[in-house]
């Protein structure tokens, strides 16, 4: 299932992340065979590429049409439970790719990107040899020990530098390790073939805001949150928008739609990623663990802005901010134990807040992007116990795999949650997201 000869198993931190996974203090714990089937699975790539169509602006008959002239071999179908988005199939796995004279170095991040079919943007490139010119054909090798300068200029002799794809070159030295302070983001190195098998799609072939290479667990946890026409929903951690969109759609632009997000630059994304989908939402800048006005007698409303009143919202969705260990393929993990457990507290004061904002017989969904058991049933389990005002429902639409063991939950509370790992129906990322109703 992962690439089985390429290195990139060893450069994942398998030992501290199987230690982090199942904390202490929790009894059952899954068994290690299980763990790491799990951690292999992280390192190699999804078999499938999903696109969602924003309908507010296309149609999936039309952009199915459009792909079709783009990727002339690949198999690709309209998804059979949802039906605004878009399955590419992956060819098989290709190991070994022709190499060229000239390289270019990426890092990890960018990798990963390239891998599920990106090109390369000029801020991933770490590398790339002295000579090149534009149009030329180019190897591209990833760098997982992470020692490759920024602007290095020969050929990089490292033995974990991995060949991920080749390309062409769009951008040149000069314009990408510019001493001036210009920064370029556009197209440093169009892909043509990569390692993983999967097709490289360039958005642009359609208006920005027509499409979004989005993965099911992430399309679906909205889809189960079903904001209706007319509703007021809020986004807490909204940046860069992939979800935010999604509740505009599903709402048809009807309704309050409030989108917070903490950091200045992630709301500028947000703002443009929502103006580009043309959907119709107020975007703020705050921190959501402090949102939330106790005032009775205050006469703020919703459309003020934050902050808000408590049992304001129809439905909130809290895509919590987390470890990121769900993310495929992971070429090298080195994230700190410290930090992969800072998540739960901050988790915590988010839901808190999410469980204020709504209103009795309103819906929320809490997810991630990771797979630790703390960040996902650890939560769930501490959020049934601490509020009795909530209870978690069945999502109409059962693609996950259950909930892990190791928490209070029960069995029937594992088969609510949607954990998406190497056993779900589908091949995608490593998710999470659980379904809430606040009792009236
Ligand atoms: N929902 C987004 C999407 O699908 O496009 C992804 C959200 S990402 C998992 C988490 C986001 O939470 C980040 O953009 C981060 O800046 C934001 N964030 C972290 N702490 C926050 C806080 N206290 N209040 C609001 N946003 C926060």
């Amino acid at each position: 299932m992962p690439y089985p000869t390429s290195p990139f198993n060893e450069n994942f931190n398998y030992k501290l992340i199987n230690s982090l996974l199942v904390e202490l203090d929790y009894d059952n714990k899954i068994s290690n065979e299980e763990l790491m089937f799990t951690l292999k699975w992280l390192c190699s790539s999804p078999k499938m590429t999903t696109i969602r169509v924003n309908t507010l602006k296309n149609n999936v008959q039309n952009v199915l049409h459009i792909l079709r002239q783009f990727l002339k071999e690949t198999k690709m179908y309209i998804h059979h439970c949802l039906s605004n988005v878009v399955v590419i199939e992956n060819t098989a796995l290709c190991e070994e790719l022709e190499k060229h004279e000239k390289e270019v170095i990426v890092d990890t991040e960018c990798a990963s990107a390239v891998l599920r079919g990106a090109h390369i943007y000029a801020p991933g490139v770490l590398g790339m040899v002295a000579g090149c010119q534009l149009n030329e054909d180019v190897s591209i090798y990833a760098d997982i020990a992470k020692k490759c300068k920024k602007g290095f200029q020969k050929v990089y002799d490292s033995t974990s530098k991995i060949h991920i794809g080749n390309g062409k070159i769009k951008m040149q030295r000069h314009h990408l390790f510019s001493t001036k302070n210009i920064q370029y983001n556009g197209v440093a190195v169009e892909v043509s073939k990569t390692i993983s098998g999967c097709p490289t799609i360039n958005e642009n072939i359609l208006p920005a805001g027509d499409i979004l290479l989005q993965n099911i667990p992430s399309i679906l946890c909205v889809k189960t949150l079903n904001p209706k026409r007319g509703s007021v929903v809020i986004d807490l951690c909204a940046s860069p928008g992939n979800k935010t969109t999604y509740i505009a759609e599903l709402m048809e632009n009807k309704g309050v739609i409030i989108a917070i997000d903490k950091t200045p630059k992630k709301v500028s994304q947000l703002q443009e990623r929502c103006e580009n989908f043309g959907a119709n939402v107020k975007v703020y800048q705050a921190d959501s663990t402090t949102i939330i006005i106790e005032s009775q007698t205050s006469s703020r409303t919703v459309e003020d802005g934050p902050p808000f009143l408590p049992e304001s919202f129809d439905n909130v969705l809290l895509d919590a901010p987390c470890s990121v260990l769900g993310k495929r393929p992971q070429l090298a993990n080195r994230m700190s134990e410290n930090e992969i457990k800072s998540y739960v507290p901050l988790q915590r004061k988010l839901f808190e807040t999410a469980t204020k904002l709504l209103k009795p017989g309103g819906t929320m969904v809490y997810s991630t992007c990771t797979i630790t058991l703390a960040e996902n049933e650890g939560i769930i389990a501490w959020a049934l116990r601490t509020f009795n005002f909530i209870e978690l429902l069945k999502p109409p639409l059962n693609l996950g795999e259950p909930g892990w063991i190791g928490t209070s939950l029960t069995e029937e509370q594992r088969n609510f949650v949607q954990r998406f790992g190497p056993n779900s129906k589908i091949d995608s990322v490593g998710f999470f997201f659980a379904y809430f109703r606040k009792k009236s």
